[in-house]
Parts: structure tokens; C-alpha cells; sequence
């Protein structure tokens, strides 16, 4: 099982077999690419290009895809995935991080939810398309998709909102479409802490099983206690017994991840409780930890 980080500093980490860093954030900050990294790009969220220029925002009938717009639930402000002008300077960014970086990983790819996006260019595309609405979103995301990695040489991958059911209802995100262009799912199950984690454990059997490519799951690793951490390394060690590719560490720096690393090494009664349940991909995690912390 391979074991990865996910950080807001352009900076790898030694223990960890995949470095990812957030270039491109949803409130429009992008950053200087982290060549020897994955790079992560936030797509269709931008609260500075939305302030900028609000007719690019989504629209549905409640209103605007907006955190402030208490009709809809969003998490972030979202714009409409079929503004060209838009696209064009986000393909301009992903064709840079494409022949400058170890690959590029999307995020936020698709439409903000069930009912977006209702502006007069999507109505107008839709009723061209001549397909009925859900096929025309999914098209819509699929086809940015392919576009996006024509332009990315090394490793192509993409986020999954974690919902498995109705991703093409919801999104326009047909995972069996997506699959033929990327390396692997990415699947973030975010929590504050996994002191209740039954849902990870369900989450990761149902995208291990139903996905066409390989699966890693990100656990939020950020601001840890001692009764967090824990709790995240008894939860990582429970996501290893699925057919998981690796497991990612959000952290928001690399200090947060060497905390972890030092805690999961110095603790021998976690390692004893690991040994005696038969967690032998996280004992290998730790053996590797071993030689740096
Ligand atoms: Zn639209």
C-alpha cells in the first residue's frame, strides 16, 4: 500500500511515496507549481474569478451556486463549467502544470449539484445537443476531462465527491466515463476526526469495488490531539484491509506530517495493537516512517 500526502506547501515529505500540493485553491489563489509534486487544481470554484465577474456564476432556479445563498447547499462558490473564456485559462494552466510538473491531479470538475447549471449558453448548448439533460451534463464534464488530460504528460488523476450513487444525477460525473482517462480515483472522506468512522470503512468498500481504476483515500490529517491521531492511524489502518491503492494524508503543512510520522514510530502499544489484529500494510507504512522519524 502506497502511502501519500496532501499539503498546502510546495514542499515533499520524506516517508511518503506521493507528494500532492494545492496550486489552485477554491478561492481563486493559484500558486507557483510544485515541479517534483502532483499538483492539485480546484476547476470550476473561484471566489476571486466570481467576484471578479459574477455572470460567471452557476445558476439553477433557487438562485446562484454561492455559499450565500441559503436555498442551495453549497460548500464553495461555484461558476458555470461551459464559460469558454474561463475554461481556456484554466486548460492554459493545466497544459503549463502538465509539461512542468510529476502530473496533475482536478478537483471541482463538474457542475455544483442537481438543477445547475440554468444560464441561457448552458440552455442554448443543452437544446443543441439534442440529448436529454442528464446525458448532456455528463458529456459536458466528460468532454472537459478528456480535454484536460490531452494536455498532462505524467500522471492524470481526479478527486471524487464521495457520494457513489448519485455522482451523475448530482454532478454530471459518470466515474465509468472519467476512468478511461485518468490514473486513479482520488477520494477524499474528510472529516474533522474519524473518532466515528464507520463511513469511511463504508465509503472506501463501495469505491474500492466499484471503481474501474485504482483507489486512494484522503483522510484529513490536519490540527491533531493526541485522541485524533489515534483515532486517524486505527482509521488508516482499517482502509488498508480494502483494495485500496494508498492512502492520503491531508495535512495542512509538513511539520503536521512529521508529527504523525514521529507519533506513529514511537508508539510501540499502537504498533503491538497493529500486529495483533493483523494490520500488516500499516506496519509496512511504519517500517518506512522508521527511517526518517
Ligand atoms: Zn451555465
Amino acid at each position: 500500500m502506497e502511502i501519500g500526502v496532501v499539503t498546502y506547501e510546495p514542499k515533499s515529505i520524506k516517508g511518503f511515496d506521493i507528494n500532492i500540493y494545492y496550486v489552485k485553491r477554491a478561492d481563486g489563489t493559484v500558486f507557483q507549481p510544485a515541479e517534483q509534486m502532483l499538483n492539485d487544481v480546484t476547476c470550476f470554484c473561484d471566489a476571486k474569478a466570481i467576484r471578479k465577474n459574477p455572470s460567471i456564476v452557476a445558476i439553477s432556479k433557487d438562485g446562484p451556486a454561492l455559499r450565500n445563498n441559503r436555498k442551495v447547499n453549497m460548500p464553495w462558490d461555484y461558476l458555470c463549467p461551459t464559460d469558454e473564456e474561463y475554461k481556456k485559462q484554466l486548460l492554459e494552466l493545466i497544459d503549463d502544470l502538465g509539461r512542468r510538473t510529476q502530473g496533475v491531479i482536478l478537483n471541482l470538475y463538474h457542475f455544483p449539484e442537481e438543477g445547475f447549471c440554468t444560464c441561457s449558453r448552458c440552455q442554448k448548448l443543452w437544446r443543441n445537443s439534442g440529448l436529454d439533460w442528464t446525458t448532456w451534463r455528463v458529456k459536458t464534464v466528460t468532454d472537459f476531462i478528456e480535454e484536460a488530460k490531452s494536455r498532462v504528460k505524467g500522471i492524470f488523476a481526479t478527486e471524487v465527491w464521495p457520494d457513489p450513487v448519485l455522482s451523475k444525477e448530482r454532478f454530471g460525473v459518470d466515474f465509468w466515463q472519467i476512468a478511461k482517462y485518468i490514473d486513479f480515483f482520488h477520494v477524499p472522506l474528510s472529516a474533522s476526526d474519524y473518532t466515528t468512522m464507520y463511513w469511511v470503512d463504508m465509503l472506501t468498500r463501495i469505491f474500492t469495488r466499484t471503481m474501474q481504476k485504482p483507489v486512494y483515500i484522503e483522510l484529513s490529517a490536519e490540527l491533531l490531539n493526541e485522541i485524533k491521531l489515534e483515532a486517524l492511524l486505527k482509521t488508516m489502518a482499517y482502509v488498508s484491509r480494502h483494495n485500496v491503492k494508498g492512502i492520503f494524508l491531508l495535512v495542512h503543512d509538513t511539520n503536521n506530517a512529521e508529527q504523525i510520522c514521529s507519533y506513529a514510530v514511537q508508539n510501540r502499544e499502537l504498533q503491538k495493537w497493529f500486529e495483533v489484529h493483523g494490520f500488516y500494510k500499516m506496519l509496512e507504512v511504519i517500517e518506512k516512517w522508521k527511517e526518517f522519524y
